[in-house]
């Protein structure tokens, strides 16, 4: 998944509101930040385990702990360990992935049909967008503000799904 993570995280903010937004962006892509870790530095990569559901459950694990020890509030540090899991649980619908190393490979794949990845991408930001929105203490401006990051997504989903050209 693609833009789908962030629309995750921006309608989690919702309920998880003590907690800074980059936090939650964070967490919902925290198995690409590790593989780009990875490529940066390898000692500190760990393959395709980002992606598998042990690598996933100790990276969220590991999130929920730090959330726990800085914001001493234990739904907190279940909804960003959470978060971490709605990603590779998106993933599985968009990619195929092992779900242990070594492990079978599973996932819909739906990239390999772009309009379908563009649907269900679309789809979540939608429903995210909406959950954003509708917290409580989000100003006016905000609120005005949800429609052109609506679009910005969109368009930035459009561009993974169908290319710049065109053809
Ligand atoms: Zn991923």
């Amino acid at each position: 998944m693609y833009m789908g993570h962030y629309a995750i995280a921006l309608g989690a903010r919702r309920w998880l509101r003590p907690l800074p937004m980059a936090w939650l962006l964070f967490a919902s892509i925290e198995p690409d930040l590790h593989d780009v870790l990875g490529s940066m530095i390898p000692g500190l990569g760990i393959g395709p385990d980002t992606h598998t559901l042990p690598g996933a459950c100790v990276a969220a694990i590991a999130i929920a702990v730090i959330t726990a020890l800085v914001f001493h509030r234990a739904g907190l540090a279940l909804g960003a360990g959470l978060l971490v899991l709605s990603h590779i649980a998106a993933d599985y619908l968009t990619s195929r992935l092992p779900l242990w190393r070594h492990g079978p490979m599973v996932g819909l794949h739906l990239y390999a049909t772009p309009w379908a990845d563009f649907l269900l991408e679309a789809g979540t930001i939608a429903i995210g967008l909406t959950m954003y929105a509708s917290s409580p203490d989000l100003r006016r401006p905000v609120r005005g503000g949800v429609a052109v990051i609506a679009v910005v997504m969109l368009t930035l989903q459009a561009i993974w799904n169908f290319g710049l050209g065109g053809g």
